[in-house]
């Protein structure tokens, strides 16, 4: 039996969330979870755990009258999962969002290497070992996609950081890691070791482990759009953390307006534009990340050093899929911004934001005339 769920606010624009936000947003969640349960909620994993029980209002505001616009939002996969429904009524829109917290649950339980019982998990614990795990037709397609993005980006993009990212920690906090723990793990890493047959997968390097943070929840975000396109919705924004699918239409008739969060000032838009029935996904410096002597450690790593990526603030991409705009944006701010926007560019992103490292944004630059204007100015 579910709680009572409530609508938040429409968005006016959708905005990719600062870390501060997303620590807001959990901490509201989880003080409605406190008051729903009559617990003493607590942060961090046991707060994902409970957020695949529960659904809770983005914003305070209740309606009495049902709105053309429902949105709800939950925990999964360590990060604030929003969804928003056009045109549905109430009731619909409440068991579509269920749906759609539902389809996020499975993919993490699949794909978390935190959670032992996954199936990353298993994989992990025989690395190095001759045996094979079977996988299904999702994890199989993430971990395809991993490896096509990795071979595109020269390896910056490496779905096996696992170790090289327990030791950083950046889910707890984050501490700078023993430097010879971390060679250890870097030596360890290598996408290469990553082998997938029909329906199974291993890996041949004892000490690698597969991560999918930096693309199982793009992966999960095009689940739930495909969900909510076969269940015939108008218009709907399936969002977690930085990715997001656009569907069909705002109330009015219009496209969803996206504003790209600037990653130096929490109250500043970069951008906002128009578009949709695509995938927009950011990566930045600026959601989790902790200050040592003045030096910002952020959860982007340069899978050759294991330390952060230094030559970027924020990469927006816009493709069709959130799973390829996710695991994009990541390997082009590893890359920084030249060889980033030529990586997008040969991927065949449809539009990308680059801010550098000194704040100077950088567009996707069409080399043909005939390129989609996907994305269009606000107005
Ligand atoms: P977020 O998860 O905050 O949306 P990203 O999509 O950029 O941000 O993914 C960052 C996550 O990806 C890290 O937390 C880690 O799990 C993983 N990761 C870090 N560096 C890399 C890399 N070079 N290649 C692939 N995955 C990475
Ligand atoms: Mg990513």
């Amino acid at each position: 039996m579910h709680p009572p769920v409530v609508p938040g606010d429409p968005p006016a624009v959708v905005r990719i969330p600062t870390g501060e936000e997303r620590r807001a947003s959990r901490q509201r969640l989880d003080r409605a979870r406190a008051a729903h349960w009559g617990w003493k909620a607590r942060r961090g994993r046991i707060a994902s755990l409970l957020g695949t029980l529960l659904l809770v209002p983005l914003t305070a505001a209740c309606r009495e009258r049902a709105p053309a616009v429902h949105t709800f939002s939950t925990i999964h996969m360590d990060t604030v999962v929003e969804v928003t429904l056009v045109d549905a009524e109430r009731q619909r829109a409440e068991s579509l969002a269920h749906e759609v917290f539902a389809v996020f649950a499975r993919i993490e339980a699949e794909m978390s290497r935190y959670q032992a019982a996954s199936t990353v998990s298993a994989i992990n614990a025989r690395a190095g070992g001759p045996d094979w795990t079977p996988i299904s037709p999702a994890l199989e397609t993430v971990l395809r996609e991993s490896l096509r993005i990795a071979a595109l980006s020269g390896g910056a993009f490496d779905p096996t950081l696992a170790e090289v990212n327990r030791l950083w920690a950046f889910d707890e906090g984050g501490h700078i890691p023993d430097p010879q723990a971390l060679a250890a793990a870097v030596s360890h890493a290598d996408w290469h070791a990553l082998q997938i047959a029909a329906g199974q997968a291993r890996l041949t390097k004892a000490g690698s482990g597969i991560d999918l943070g930096g693309i199982a929840k793009g992966y999960a975000v095009d689940a739930a759009a495909d969900l909510l396109v076969a269940r015939g919705v108008s218009g709907a924004i399936v969002k977690a953390g930085g990715d997001m699918r656009l569907i069909g239409h705002r109330p009015n008739g219009g496209p969803w307006r996206i504003g790209v969060q600037h990653p130096r000032n929490p109250d500043g838009l970069l951008e906002v534009f128009r578009t949709t029935d695509c995938a927009v996904a950011s990566s930045g410096d600026y959601e989790r990340y902790f200050v040592v002597d003045g030096v910002r450690y952020h959860h982007i790593i340069v899978p050759t050093t294991g330390l952060p990526a230094m030559g970027c603030q924020g990469v927006t991409v816009v493709t069709d899929r959130a799973m390829t705009a996710d695991g994009l944006a990541t390997a082009a701010f590893v890359l920084g911004p030249e060889a980033g926007l030529d990586l997008l560019r040969r991927a065949g992103a449809r539009e990308a934001i680059v801010v550098d490292r000194s704040g100077v944004v950088h567009h996707l630059a069409h080399t043909t005339d005939d390129a989609p204007p996907a994305v269009r100015p606000p107005g």
